[in-house]
């Protein structure tokens, strides 16, 4: 078999078999093939896409290219949630030391920031010592402690999305459902989980820009769960906005540990409150999602949930203090606001846009090799249906370095749309559930 031969095959329409899905994904994985190569053919994917029987041998050639976790030593149910990425969306960092201060363990297994998207493993890394990059046997070392780890994939544990899911970043091959799920499912089934709760974005901010793209994604994922034996749901949540007032690193994980001290934004204590709530339902820690939603707010409550975050932090090497000494995280030097142009009421934010700036200002990658400001970061002042007057600020840029300030500060405006009216139409953030 030859990769040549395999990038034609798809570019020219063609359904690969299992063997060839395996030969391109191991002889990548392996080093054996190079990124040209396997950026042809992923691109070949984006464009012609991938079939059902193609995502299924894709997931299942990703989830044994490395270990199948088994945590089965560990007591008790284990649970873990993912989300598709958008902008600000930082509930792994909150529902984590929720779930675990609730009784469940989760293990959880996450990715870097993709296309505009911010991703879990670099916001954690803002904090000082914390080391995302744990062996399978430190692990299950912190899980046993303390019933939460947050790490990326290692050389044992779905080692190929590790390698495709770079590629992918700097290729624009991201927003493909083929490739999400075999991306998403194959390290989520190899990190020994009973049941996942999937939070499918769609929105100006997501892949899935359109709500019947994310239906679908959800659906085939949670279909590809279900089919390895694991409880699987999806909630459809809305990323035209976002999720909270902080996009970045540092800033991020400030905002996570208001809303484990109780405060914070509204939508994103309400969304990582529904997640967490699923997630101690399919854990069968609660009855009912009810059950599950008044167990996180008691968690908050009575401040189980940030002793946990506490713990789990000091367990990954990191420097617990930030939590009530923020001004431990990096610390942008310089600040600039973005300045409204009109006045008028919020009528839509173009929202992947926000990621584009964010990046271009050293808080994303552009390369593989990018290495990522913490530091940097946005704060949006504004959500839709706000009312802003002429020249009041829409949101502040927290930056480092003004070679591209310029260039980030007209995205950010650009990408308010400011309307004489107030929206009609306010969408729920949580859109609809699948497989429930
Ligand atoms: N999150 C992932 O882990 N993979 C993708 O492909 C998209 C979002």
């Amino acid at each position: 078999m030859r990769a040549v031969d395999l990038i034609r095959k798809k570019r020219d329409s063609g359904e690969l078999s299992r063997e060839e899905i395996n030969f391109l994904v191991s002889g990548y994985t392996r080093g054996e093939i190079p990124d040209y190569q396997m950026a042809a053919w992923l691109m070949a994917a984006w464009i012609r896409g991938l079939n059902r029987a193609e995502i299924a041998a894709l997931t299942e050639v990703m989830l044994h290219s490395g270990e199948v976790v088994n945590h089965s030593e560990i007591p008790g149910k284990k649970v873990d949630k993912h989300s598709t990425g958008g902008i600000g969306d930082k509930t792994s960092l909150i529902l984590a030391p929720i779930v675990a201060a609730g009784g469940l363990t989760v293990p959880m297994i996450s990715g870097r920031g993709l296309g505009h998207t911010g991703g879990t493993l670099d916001k954690l890394e803002a904090i000082p010592g914390f080391n995302v990059n744990l062996s399978l046997e430190e692990f299950r070392r912190v899980l046993r402690k303390c019933g939460m780890a947050l790490i990326g994939q290692t050389a044992e544990v779905a080692p190929a999305d590790k390698k495709i899911y770079a590629l992918r970043d700097v290729t624009s091959t991201v927003e493909n459902i083929g490739l999400i799920c075999a991306s998403i499912m194959s390290k989520k089934l190899a990190e020994g989980i009973d049941a996942l709760v999937l939070d499918v974005k769609t929105g100006s901010g997501a892949f899935m820009k359109k709500e019947e793209d994310a239906i679908r994604l959800a659906e085939v994922m949670v279909e590809t769960g279900k089919s390895m034996g694991k409880k699987v749901v999806a909630l459809i949540t809305g990323m035209d906005q976002p999720l909270g007032r902080m996009a970045g690193h540092s800033n991020e994980v400030v905002e996570s540990i208001e809303v484990l001290k109780g405060g914070g934004p509204g939508d994103l204590r309400d969304l990582s409150l529904d997640l967490s709530a699923w997630m101690f339902f399919l854990g069968e820690r609660t009855k009912s999602v009810e059950e599950g939603r008044h167990l996180a707010e008691t968690m908050i409550a009575t401040g189980q949930a940030l002793e946990k975050f506490r713990q789990g932090i000091q367990l990954q090497g990191g420097d617990e203090r930030v939590i009530d000494e923020p001004e431990r995280l990096p610390t942008a030097r310089l600040h600039a606001q973005v300045l409204s142009s009109a006045s008028g009421f919020v009528a839509s934010t173009n929202c992947e846009q926000f990621g584009i700036a964010l990046a271009m200002l050293g808080g994303g990658r552009e390369k593989k090799e990018d290495h990522i400001d913490h530091a940097v970061g946005l704060e949006f002042h504004k959500r839709i249906g706000d009312r802003v007057e002429k020249g009041e600020p829409l949101a502040t840029i927290h930056y480092n370095s003004d070679a591209k300030l310029a260039e980030a500060k007209k995205r950010i405006a650009d990408s308010y749309h400011i309307g004489q009216e107030a929206p009609r139409e306010k969408h729920a953030l949580v859109r609809r559930l699948i497989g429930a």
